[in-house]
This record gives C-alpha cells, sequence and structure tokens, in this order.
C-alpha cells in the first residue's frame, strides 16, 4: 500500500491533542505517513508549532481561520516570520466563510488579503478555506495574485466551475470526507472529473469523519476512506489515488520534506 497524506487537519486541537500517540499509531496501520496541521489563530500556534515539531511526519501551517473573531489579527510581517521555520510549509488556513458569520465582513476579506501578501513574500502557498463566499474568494485570489503563491482549495464543496476558475489560477483542490457522504452527488462528480494532478485528500479531522465513521470524531486515519471513495468514483486503484495525491502533496508544499 502506497503512503499517504492528510493534507489538512487539526491536531492540536482538544479531541485529538490528549491521545496523539494512538492516533499516531493509527495513521501508520492506515498508510497515513504525513499530516499537515493548519493554523486557526496565533494564539495557539505555539501549541501547533511544538506538537509538529515533535513528529517527523507533521507539517504546519501558520494563519487565522476566517471564523476566528477576537484574537490577535495577524499583519503580513508576523505571518512572513512565523513562516520561516522550517516545518511550516503553508500560510492558513486563511478565505472567507459567510456561512457561520453574519454582518459586514470586510474585516474577513481584508484578513484574507492579508494572507496572500504573505504567501507571496514568504514563497510558501496558501491553504484557502471558502464557504458560501465563492465568488468574493475567486475574485480577491485574482485581485490579489494569489496565483504568485499557489495553494489549495481545502475541503471543497463548491461547484464544478468554481473547481475550474481555482486550477486556472494554478490551485489544487482537496476533498475531506464529505465526498464519501451519500447526499454528496454534485461534489463526487466533481472529485470524478478533476485532473489527478490536481487532486489532494484531507480529513480536516476532528471534523465531518467520513463515512464508515461518520458523526464521530474524524483523525488522519480516516483519510484513507477519503481516497478509496475518490479511487472507485474515478475508476483507478487506491494505489494509483495514493501515489498521485502524495506527489501532488510534495509538489505543491516543496518545503514539505519526506523522512
Ligand atoms: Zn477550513
Ligand atoms: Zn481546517
Amino acid at each position: 500500500m502506497p503512503t499517504l497524506v492528510d493534507s489538512h487537519c487539526h491536531l492540536d486541537f482538544p479531541e485529538l491533542a490528549g491521545r496523539i500517540d494512538l492516533i499516531l499509531d493509527a495513521m501508520g496501520v492506515a498508510g497515513v505517513a504525513y499530516a499537515l496541521c493548519a493554523g486557526v489563530s496565533l494564539e495557539r500556534f505555539p501549541g501547533l508549532l511544538s506538537l509538529v515539531e515533535a513528529h517527523p511526519g507533521l507539517f504546519a501551517a501558520v494563519g487565522v481561520h476566517p471564523d476566528e473573531q477576537g484574537g490577535v489579527e495577524p499583519d503580513v510581517a508576523t505571518l512572513v516570520a512565523l513562516a520561516r521555520h522550517p516545518k511550516v510549509v503553508a500560510i492558513g488556513e486563511t478565505g472567507l466563510d459567510y456561512h457561520r458569520i453574519e454582518g459586514d465582513l470586510e474585516w474577513q476579506r481584508a484578513r484574507f488579503r492579508t494572507h496572500i501578501h504573505a504567501a507571496k513574500e514568504a514563497g510558501k502557498p496558501l491553504i484557502i478555506h471558502t464557504r458560501s463566499a465563492a465568488d468574493d474568494t475567486l475574485r480577491i485570489m485574482r485581485d490579489e495574485g494569489a496565483a504568485l503563491a499557489g495553494g489549495v482549495m481545502h475541503c471543497f464543496t463548491e461547484t464544478w466551475e468554481v473547481a475550474e476558475a481555482a486550477i486556472a489560477l494554478g490551485f489544487y483542490i482537496s476533498f475531506s470526507g464529505i465526498v464519501t457522504f451519500r447526499n454528496a452527488q454534485a461534489l463526487k462528480e466533481v472529485a470524478r472529473m478533476l485532473p489527478l494532478e490536481r487532486v489532494l485528500i484531507e480529513t480536516d479531522a476532528p471534523y465531518l469523519a467520513p463515512t464508515p465513521h461518520r458523526g464521530k470524531i474524524n483523525e488522519p486515519a480516516y483519510v484513507l476512506h477519503v481516497a478509496r471513495e475518490i479511487a472507485a468514483l474515478r475508476g483507478i486503484s487506491l494505489e494509483e489515488l495514493a501515489l498521485a495525491s502524495t506527489q501532488n502533496f510534495f509538489r505543491l508544499f516543496p518545503t514539505a520534506h519526506p523522512q
């Protein structure tokens, strides 16, 4: 069984952090050799960094999630400085989320722009979260030259047209456990049609556990179920999907060194 990568998870969250050794053991059994832990706030970042420093298969991204309110607001210089750490391979997660928060969200758009500037300056790709905000997300990506940094649309749930637009900007598309859900027919179609060299897989653990673990606490080992689903949708072997998505991961994040 070839190596798998969970391209997006939150192992520092309390649901997972207390049993990290068990989670790493389960990853080993499932063939998941690497996981990228996305940042959600600057306050949590030191804890995230010490976690990935302690384990060779873990990498980090630095960023402040669009749903975070009331914490330290990131500026470009701070993000660039934190991104210099050798285990920080990306900027994020960042983006727009109009689903969870209402009102004037200009602050979210400004924060997103800050992350794009930082990614270009740091020379590291973006991890983009977009929910109920695809048009504004793509517009800001174009306005700010996000193509120069590249990156991934994580936990993708948008239409084929949005996927095409992101690919045109040089971005990758990452599928979470949502693609295994019976009611996700349109998303399954995107996963079937997307060029294989643009496909990444993730868990977004502790959230969004794939079938057959739906509703439980998610963990990186379960990315195997995402891989199986996409391979089946495309009519290719699990081995081929694993090989391609792992190669894609290390192509997108060149400072993540396989060990
Ligand atoms: Zn996200
Ligand atoms: Zn996330």
